[in-house]
């Protein structure tokens, strides 16, 4: 009989966080929830606490905590309740934990994940801000300290898929001899097909509405801009030991191919599926084996046609921007997501116009730029040059985008 793995879900309530425990609760026998977190929406985590039972949940403060034991049934014996940052890392390290879905959005979620990396745990990695801030960083806590490394984002899922496995259990590395390029496939988003001179005056409605993937507010927007595949750009880079003249991205409007490996020898290999989470979510926690996920069979002739063209850099100036900040270092990176979070929450709170986003980008990196030769040895480095980004990039939105 099979032990059932103990799992943490950082981010319980979110879009991933919520596929998860759908194929959780597909596998009782494989998997027990050991802890559940929320930022926001408690009456969601009480709901998920009640039905997955487990040990501990996280809140963001006392506010919420009080909000969750009033609405607890009586009758039903509540989880331990803890509040805060330090906290979440303490779930994500927490032996009585095997693995940890760090589905936090944004840069916030860095450091419970790379807790879950020093604890040696199976990290199911959604979270692909805390790579493109923290690389190296992570990457190093992951080798150092015997944990597995099983990326979550679609297009790094299946590019894992692809890759030759060694017998470890850690994500390959795409550097492996025989390996030329890795293909991100880019579903182009909601304005593939408009002029970026036709996008001024977009709202987050328009922006949040993507074609293919049902997802959390920020990164609908990021798909739209297609900052998204800028950052898996450079998530790609990390995970696969990948340079970035040697990742490829292709418009792929039906999100049917995931993403591809090309080999010397001409071969290229695909993942295909329906565009749904739970795929690369069922994969990351049975992996090596294969699980029932939810999630139906591809039908490719009723899919019917596939196409692929290149993207246009003049159209997606964040895509480009990405890979500007990659090239330039790892202080770039940390400024290219720190003034994205903020651009975009501006944008979703309709303080700047969806053309701003890349402006703010664009700003706040050319004031970082210099200091990217900066050694970011620690995790407060990082987050300290990332506070000092969203500083600059807020300076930016209430005293130079106008002006710019
Ligand atoms: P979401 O907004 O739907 O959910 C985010 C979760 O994190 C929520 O549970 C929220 O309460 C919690 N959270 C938000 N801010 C927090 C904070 N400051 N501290 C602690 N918790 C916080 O987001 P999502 O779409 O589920 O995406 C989560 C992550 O997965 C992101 O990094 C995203 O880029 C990545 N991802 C998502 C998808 C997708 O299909 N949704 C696909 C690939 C990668
Ligand atoms: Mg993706």
């Amino acid at each position: 009989m099979i032990q059932p793995l103990n799992v943490t879900i950082l981010g319980s309530t979110g879009s991933i966080g919520q596929s998860t425990l759908d194929v959780i609760n597909r596998h009782p026998d494989r998997y027990k929830v050991f802890a559940l977190s929320a930022q926001s929406r408690i009456e969601s985590l009480l709901e998920q606490s009640i039905t997955f039972e487990p040990k501990v949940v996280v809140v963001p403060n006392d506010e919420a905590r009080n909000k969750f034991t009033a609405l607890w049934p009586t009758n039903l014996k509540s989880p331990e309740i803890k509040v805060g940052t330090q906290a979440l890392c303490d779930v994500a390290s927490d032996s009585g934990c095997n693995v940890v879905m760090a589905a936090i959005v944004g840069a916030a979620g860095l450091p419970s994940a790379l807790a879950a990396a020093r604890a040696g745990k199976r990290v199911l990695l959604a979270n692909k801000e805390a790579l493109v801030a923290a690389g190296s960083l992570f990457m190093a806590a992951i080798r150092e300290n015997g944990a597995e490394l099983l990326p979550i984002d679609s297009e790094h899922n299946a590019i894992f898929q692809c890759l030759p496995h060694d017998g470890r259990a850690s994500a390959p590395n795409g550097s492996a001899p025989g390996v030329k390029r890795l293909i991100l496939t880019a579903s182009g988003g909601p304005f593939r097909t408009r002029r970026i001179s036709e996008l001024g005056s977009v709202t987050p409605e328009e922006a949040c509405a993507h074609p293919n993937w049902s997802m959390g507010k920020k990164i609908s927007v990021d798909s739209a801009t297609m900052l998204n595949k800028g950052l898996e750009v450079i998530e790609a880079h990390w995970l696969f030991a990948m340079p970035a003249d040697r990742i490829n991205v292709l418009i792929h409007p039906q999100s049917v191919v995931h993403s591809m490996v090309e080999y010397e020898d001409g071969s290229v290999l695909a993942q295909l599926g329906q565009p749904d989470m739970r795929t690369p979510i069922a994969y990351g926690l049975a992996f090596p084996d294969r699980i029932v996920s939810g999630v139906g069979m591809l039908d490719l002739a009723r899919a019917g046609r596939l196409d692929f063209s290149d993207p246009d850099y003049d159209q997606f100036p964040c895509l480009k921007l990405s890979f500007d900040a990659l090239r330039a270092g790892q202080g770039a990176c940390i400024a290219l997501n720190a003034a994205n979070e903020i651009a975009v929450d501006a944008f979703l709170n309709r303080r700047i116009r969806y053309l701003d986003i890349a402006k703010v980008i664009d700003l706040t990196l050319s004031n970082s730029v210099i200091e990217s030769d900066l050694n970011f040895n620690s995790l407060e480095d990082v987050l300290e040059a990332d506070q000092a980004a969203r500083k600059y990039a807020d300076e930016v939105i209430t005293s130079k985008l106008n002006k710019a």
